[in-house]
């Protein structure tokens, strides 16, 4: 039955950036679905501990700093120990940097490229090899953005960065399709977390992005609940490739 493609039960997850924003969100939805999830982050997780373990759920915490591809591997091998196996990566952790173009700075530039684009591409490749390795295909959900499709002001670095991240959705897609691998993307709209902080205390920025979504409202954590599920069940095993707008209409506009 259609339903029963949507249920992650048995899976098991592994989402970074996950001890806030929607990463959490996502790491709640994986777990309702029935996955058991390893939250990465470079601090404690323990309040989404609490949200999946209230409810029932298993979780585990990798602490690691995704400003280099170090701990890459580690995450993998914590995961496998004491999961078993694994069967999907949500390749959310990422920063933004908003400063003037002209004035850029290399620190800036290549933080943001590192943890955006660097650590993303070199994560889906471990998982893929484990994957492969496994012998049962699994599952790539990186989020994008709207700057996969707009410029953006004074945020060049994290432009490039989601540009690439959509790009390299379909790349990886086309390589490891045939592995029974899926690489998918969502792109957030604007959504009331941490990331868009500076954004929402400027009035008149605020009102001018609020203005333009079709919805009529920022979106949050719970908006990507539907979309991720979706993305790492059996239910999208046909879609490769794809980058999927959550967005309260912004690109529709
Ligand atoms: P957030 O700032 O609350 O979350 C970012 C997450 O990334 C946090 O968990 C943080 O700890 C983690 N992170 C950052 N640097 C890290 C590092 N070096 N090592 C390990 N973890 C690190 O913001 P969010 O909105 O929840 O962002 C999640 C993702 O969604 C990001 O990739 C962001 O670019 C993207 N996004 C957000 C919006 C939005 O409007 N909020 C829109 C489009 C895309």
């Amino acid at each position: 039955m259609i339903l029963d493609k949507f249920s992650l039960k048995g899976k098991t997850a592994v989402v970074t950036g996950a001890n806030t924003g929607l990463g959490q969100g996502m790491c709640v939805a994986l777990s309702q679905a029935g996955a058991a999830v390893a939250g990465v982050a470079r601090r404690s997780c323990e309040q989404t501990r609490l949200m999946i373990e209230e409810n029932g759920g298993e979780f585990l915490e990798i602490i690691a700093d995704l400003s280099s591809i170090e701990p890459i591997d580690r995450i993998v091998n914590e995961a496998v120990e004491k999961f078993g196996s694994v069967d999907i990566l949500v390749n959310n952790a990422g920063i933004i940097i908003r400063e003037d173009a002209i004035d850029y700075a290399e620190e800036s530039w290549d933080k943001v490229i590192m943890t955006n684009q660097k650590a993303v591409f070199f994560l889906c490749q471990a998982f893929a090899r484990q994957y492969i390795k496994q012998g049962s295909g699994g599952k790539i959900v990186n989020v994008a953005s709207m700057l996969s499709y707009q410029g953006g002001i004074r945020v060049p670095s994290y432009t490039a960065s989601k540009s690439a991240v959509l790009g390299l959705t379909r790349a990886l897609a086309n390589e490891w399709a045939s592995y029974g691998i899926n690489v998918n993307a969502i792109a957030p709209g604007y959504m009331a977390t941490n990331n868009t902080n500076q954004l929402r205390s400027d009035e008149q920025r605020s009102n001018e992005i609020l203005e333009r979504i079709p919805a009529g409202r920022w979106g949050t954590p719970e908006d990507m609940m539907g979309a991720v599920v979706f993305l790492c069940s059996e239910a999208s095993s046909y879609v490769n490739g794809f980058t999927v707008a959550v967005d309260g209409g912004w690109l529709a506009r």
